[in-house]
């Protein structure tokens, strides 16, 4: 985990938490591509209410609390991120 930079659009961070897309509550799964690596600050806010999925073309949907949203494209697969940090 201490290489690659955070999933979320325009962070750039690097990866120090890895997250459930869907909280591991609701699926029971941690499977590659149901995880994503965050830095320690992107994984805060989705803690204060803040969300993403992630496409089926690989983008990713982050929502804010007040239901506004931006689509982006990681600057990494996530298969890509997952091969470098084992
Ligand atoms: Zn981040």
């Amino acid at each position: 985990m201490q290489h690659g930079t955070c999933a979320t659009f325009t962070c750039g961070n690097g990866i120090c938490e890895i997250d459930h897309v869907v909280d591991y509550a609701q699926t029971h799964e941690t499977t590659l591509p149901k995880l994503r690596g965050l830095c320690g600050s992107c994984h805060d806010r989705k803690k204060r209410g803040h969300h993403y999925r992630v496409n089926d073309d690989g983008t990713i949907t982050w929502t804010r609390p007040d239901g506004s949203s931006d689509e982006r494209t990681p600057r990494r697969p996530a298969e890509q991120i997952a091969a470098t940090e084992r």
